[in-house]
């Protein structure tokens, strides 16, 4: 199983993450925080990408202490880090989450986990696939998808119009990772 550093994250997040987590990563960089839904499916992400349970510590502390301060995130939040490598509780390795569950799951106010594909307003999944460069053909073909709640051929056009390259179809966000890692690396 491969590992990554701590350090690459960000610029893994910008070429590599599927729009999903992507939107999860830039969220929790910007405000520090994330709630329930949005720890777990990027946390058990970033855990299938390879991040190892000390530099996974290390990241949520460093956004979370920004906000709640160092000793309420080893309070409140580290158990739940640590939960999700298999450390607390029933020690259950937990594993990351397909394209299925979280296109069902169900955000509410304040959330950003979810699919932005299935969950975001036409005008917010537009200014998302700008981010990414994302415009004419290509933007077209992502929209018409949507409409037709073809949400993982979306993501899948996504992930070609950004690499140049075709992939198999995209059932899991960490599928689009590896994916895209082989040809990047
Ligand atoms: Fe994430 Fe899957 Fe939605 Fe793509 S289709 S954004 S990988 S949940």
């Amino acid at each position: 199983k491969t590992e990554v550093n701590l350090q690459d994250i960000d610029s893994l997040a910008k070429t590599s993450f599927p729009l999903c987590m992507r939107h999860l990563f830039f969220k929790l960089r910007e405000e520090h925080h994330l709630k329930h839904g949005g720890r777990q499916q990027l946390g058990l992400f970033l855990k299938g990408v390879g991040l190892k349970l000390e530099d996974a510590l290390a990241f949520w502390r460093s956004e979370f202490s920004q906000k709640v301060g160092v000793e309420k995130f080893d309070k409140e939040y580290a158990y739940n880090v640590r939960h999700n490598y298999g450390k607390e509780g029933k020690r259950t390795d937990y594993t990351p989450f397909s394209c299925n569950k979280v296109i069902l799951s169900t955000p509410g106010v304040g959330d950003h986990h979810g699919c932005p594909y299935r969950h975001f307003s036409e005008d917010n999944l537009r200014v998302a696939l700008g981010s990414l460069h994302l415009g004419g053909r290509a933007l077209d073909d992502i929209m018409e998808k949507v409409r037709n709640r073809h949400y993982q051929l979306a993501c899948s056009i996504t992930f070609e119009a950004t690499h140049g390259s075709s992939c198999a179809g995209i059932n899991h966000p960490n599928q689009y990772f590896e994916e895209s890692q082989k040809i990047l690396q």
